[in-house]
């Protein structure tokens, strides 16, 4: 056996003795964390809190209707108006407690580890809706940052969500340039931010395929509509977007009517 495998095998060793003597805290709650079932860092009764993204808006961005039992193809007033880069938006969760713990702690605080769970838990919660997809695509960080976080967040959700669903993952986009934090910018800075930022470094993995695109985070969905318009330039047969987690925003309830209503109801 190699030395430096056989460190890193006591290594393993003592970081699970370890985590036995001394438990985590939850990162939600701080309460200790004696079984980790989800492998998210969170205790048995924040685990159960995680609330799923309702599957039951428009169609297409999948925002809440205000008006119930709308048809599942109903798309709102805003997508018919203003189509947006993408045939479908999928979040999985709801961005609120306990998951803003787990991602923040993941993004910000160098949990590494929570990626893959993050990933293989969202695919498995929508795998019914990913059933064409045939190529998964990260929205990439730009180097500068990547090198001062370690790693690229959307990447690692990537590859677990490929892997869970069986299909390949392709680095097709590259942030061309350095953008500004979004969390720190207005709507309208956002979409000034992000112009030009992205660009197809691998055009030819996404013609004739179902593509998946995958962030962390959406909140005003910015983001994740400049890098699908940049994937959709190499005309790949249809572009779903997914993020782990989506802002639950008041204003991100839209109209459920099917007529246009006189009063501007757009939620973009
Ligand atoms: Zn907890
Ligand atoms: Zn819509």
């Amino acid at each position: 056996m190699k030395a430096g495998h056989l460190a890193k095998t006591a290594a393993g060793l003592l970081a699970r003795v370890l985590h036995i003597l001394i438990p985590r805290c939850c990162l939600a709650c701080q309460a200790p964390v004696w079984t980790d079932h989800l492998g998210l860092g969170l205790c048995g009764g924040c685990a159960a809190g995680l609330r799923p993204w309702p599957d039951d808006g428009c169609a297409v961005c999948q925002r809440p209707l205000s008006a119930a039992d709308t048809p599942p193809t109903y798309r709102c007033s805003a997508c018919r108006l203003k189509p947006p880069p993408y045939n479908r938006c999928l979040a999985a969760w709801s961005y609120e407690s306990p998951l803003d713990s787990v991602l923040q702690a993941y993004k910000f605080r160098g949990l590494r580890y929570l990626g893959e769970p993050l990933g293989r838990l969202a695919a498995l919660r929508l795998g019914a809706q990913l059933e064409n997809i045939d190529l998964v695509v990260p929205v990439p960080l730009h180097w500068h940052r990547r090198l001062a976080r370690g790693f690229d967040q959307a990447e690692i959700l990537s590859r677990a969500v490929a892997k869970t669903l069986r299909l390949p993952c392709q680095k097709a986009l590259r942030r061309r340039r350095h953008t500004r934090a979004q969390s720190l910018l207005t709507k309208t800075e956002r979409r000034q931010n992000l112009t030009g930022a992205f660009t197809l470094c691998s055009p030819a993995v996404c013609p004739g395929r179902h593509v998946l695109l995958v962030d962390d985070v959406l909140t005003t969905g910015a983001t994740l509509e400049t890098a699908a318009r940049a994937i959709q330039r190499a005309k790949p047969l249809s572009l779903t977007v997914l993020s782990i987690a989506r802002t639950p925003a008041a204003d991100q309830v839209c109209d459920g009517h099917h007529q246009i209503p006189k009063r501007d109801t757009r939620c973009a």
